[in-house]
């Protein structure tokens, strides 16, 4: 509609700028908005589209997860030690996507530095799933999730560190991708387990995340993790067939603990790749009841390295009263962080001291190498591995708060994915109770664009992924 001049960026930004001042104050998904920025960015989109320089996102309003700095946004991560924070740059992302003429639409809610799996752990408070707003959307990407779901925007940017792409899509239900570590920059994206951590599109099909993806992805000098490759098209093999293709299902995301009406989504999905022509292979991978607890010790150490940063002197929060350097430090990270991630921080630089970091931290990363192999071994037998995203539908907001192994769980069938840096998404498979359930599909390293084929080939003949919760047309 845009490139046909039926509606300007300025009408679409405007149209959810008003469906967001409708819905935002109930879902809470927007912690960010800059009408005027927007609307400004906008007009320049219409400009570029007026000269015939339009490319497929411009003008597209995108809502940002608040983990990516954006010059002049207020950029929170979630959390009170960087409430009065404003970025000073763009994040590679945000970059990316101003070159292509998108519009900011604001910066969505997220658990506190990305730590969670519902999204309760916000400073500025939970995110309400648009499909039942006494449940939560998932996390930690929960506000961008609640944007997708709600049409709180065209679609939106998460970061996955442990499933916090893929569990949110599945509880929200709509298309998310984790690409491959190191395709996407993290440059300007604050840091929570860094060699885990990746970002990556929250949008409707998997046509629209290939689209982000075209923007998203590419080699960044100021990452170091950053992967020097030959730019990619992945929207070029969205309409192959997939006769022949192997789907590996691994008996480990089959076992116990997994809600028996997911089960059931997850089996129809199965029989209707089938159908599209997929050979199905049984596959194991053994080590997958290994992931969380080491996820536990990597993603903590990292973190506590990483939130040392912030101690009150050069930015984000500091204490209000003080007797010394060592006591505003200590107040002022006492009062800047939520207790998940004090938590973590404990857990964190207690795995890397001197007398554990053997036992615990080096004992993580040697299991974190087998996780990784058992993952070689499957790709020998199949194109794809399918399963579940994430072992049950939305939960009642306040039911795992206290209990944080409960929490931790949500990631099962997606932390093992970050452990050995592959991509792996989330894909509208159809409802439990009335409530979204994701298929998830993982590839092979920089096999994005096969499985963005694969998603849409299902998208093709099933329309889940179009159906909209009631209550906010
Ligand atoms: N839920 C996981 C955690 O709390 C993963 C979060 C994420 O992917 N950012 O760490």
């Amino acid at each position: 509609m845009l490139q046909t001049k039926k509606i300007s960026s300025v009408e679409l930004t405007q149209t959810f700028l008003g469906r967001i001042a409708q819905h935002n104050p109930n879902i809470n998904a927007y912690i960010a908005l800059d009408e005027a920025k927007s609307l400004a960015q906008a007009k320049a989109a219409d400009a570029l589209i007026a000269a015939g320089k339009a490319e497929p996102l411009t003008g597209i309003p995108i809502a940002q997860k608040d983990i990516f700095c954006a010059k002049d946004w207020p950029t929170t991560c979630g959390s009170k030690m960087l409430a009065n924070f404003v970025a000073p740059y763009d994040a590679h992302v945000i970059t990316q996507f101003d070159a292509v003429g998108a519009v900011n639409l604001g910066k969505t809610n997220m658990d506190e530095f990305a730590m969670g799996s519902s999204n309760e752990t916000s400073y500025f408070g939970g995110v309400k799933n648009p499909w039942d707003t006494e449940r939560v959307p998932g996390g930690s990407s929960g506000g961008s999730a609640a944007a997708v779901a709600a049409r709180l925007c065209a679609a939106a940017t998460g970061t996955d560190t442990g499933g916090s792409i893929r569990q949110p899509a599945s509880l929200c239900g709509f298309t998310g991708l984790k690409p491959t570590y190191g395709v996407v920059s993290r440059y300007g994206m604050i840091a929570f387990a860094s060699s885990l951590d990746q970002a990556g599109p929250m949008a409707k099909s998997a046509e629209d995340c290939a689209l982000m993806m075209n923007v998203m992805a590419g080699f960044d000098e100021r990452d170091s993790t950053s992967l020097n490759r030959e730019k990619e098209d992945y929207t070029r093999d969205l309409a192959k067939p997939l006769q022949g293709l192997r789907v590996g299902l691994p008996k480990e995301f089959f076992a116990e603990g997994l809600d028996a009406g997911v089960g059931k989504v997850i089996d129809e999905a199965i029989a209707a790749y089938k159908k599209l022509g997929a050979e199905i292979v049984e596959i194991s991978l053994p080590n997958t009841g290994l992931s969380i607890p080491v996820y536990y010790v990597l993603a903590p150490a990292e973190a506590s390295s990483n939130l040392s940063r912030y101690d009150g002197v050069r930015y984000g929060h500091r204490t209000a009263e003080y007797s010394d350097l060592m006591d505003m430090y200590c107040k002022s990270r006492a009062e800047g962080f939520g207790a998940e991630v004090k938590r973590r921080i404990l857990i964190g630089t207690y795995v890397l001291s001197a007398g554990y970091y053997d036992a615990y931290y080096l004992k993580a990363q040697q299991i974190r190498r087998l996780i990784a192999e058992d993952f070689v071994e499957a790709f020998k037998q199949c194109d794809v591995i399918m399963g579940p995203a994430a072992p049950s539908t939305a939960f009642k907001a306040g039911e795992k708060v206290d209990d944080p192994v409960a929490m931790y769980l949500q990631d099962i069938y997606t932390i093992s994915t970050n452990l050995a840096g592959l991509p792996g998404m989330s894909v509208p498979a159809g409802f439990s109770n009335g409530l979204p359930v994701g298929l998830q599909i993982i590839g092979n390293y920089f096999d994005e664009a096969r499985m963005l084929n694969v998603a849409h080939q299902y998208q093709q003949v099933t329309d889940w992924h179009l159906q909209m919760p009631q209550g906010i047309e």
